[in-house]
């Protein structure tokens, strides 16, 4: 065996190692997948994560989604069409139909935008620290696509003390489209 072979044979078993001859193909629970809560049939499913170009999103969706969805942007205060909204149902991630808020916690926070004081479920949801403009925020996205929903503050009502501001943009209402919660959303 030559001097080179040594560290390719090393190098070459290292990546059979790593890869496995005979990986198990993706499956429900793995880190393909999240788990996600329907509201409307009470139950979890472990769904793909979501990932489309810009391009592919830019079809799928209008201009105002796409700008706060996948750019992060922040519709003004007072002029999208669900902070005024007081019908019984789901508030779906308008990017993927995630289920993401329901009506029963909802409520008037006086910042012109839907605000919310829980998630349908907490992993329907991602929490991600946000440094820009210099404050330290904490962004909501949705858990299977990815896309920018609004932020977390700590200024909410009872039971958790939590408002969820999100953009109505980022929003589409399902009416009625809700079974209950695995949370508690009573006070
Ligand atoms: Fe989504």
């Amino acid at each position: 065996m030559n001097k080179m072979m040594v560290p390719l044979l090393t190098l070459l078993s290292a990546a059979v190692f790593l890869t496995g001859p005979g990986r198990t193909p993706a499956i429900a629970g793995d880190m393909n997948t999240v788990r996600i809560y329907s509201a409307e049939s009470g139950t979890y499913a472990d769904l793909p994560y979501i990932e489309k170009t810009a391009m592919e999103w830019k079809q799928a969706l209008t201009a105002e989604q796409f700008h706060i969805l996948r750019e992060e942007g922040t519709e003004r205060p007072f002029t999208g069409n669900l902070w005024d909204h007081h019908e019984e149902g789901v508030y779906r991630c308008a990017g993927c139909g995630t289920d993401l808020f329901s009506s029963s916690t909802k409520y008037d926070s006086g910042t012109g935008w839907p605000s919310f004081w829980q998630p349908v479920d907490p992993g329907n949801i991602r929490e991600v620290e946000d440094n820009g403009f210099f404050i330290r925020r904490v962004e909501v996205q949705c858990a299977r696509c990815g896309g920018h929903l609004g932020h977390v503050f700590r200024d909410g009502p009872k039971p958790t003390g939590l408002r969820y501001c999100i953009n109505s943009a980022s929003l589409v209402f399902a009416r009625g489209a809700f079974q209950g919660s695995p949370m508690k959303t009573g006070g």
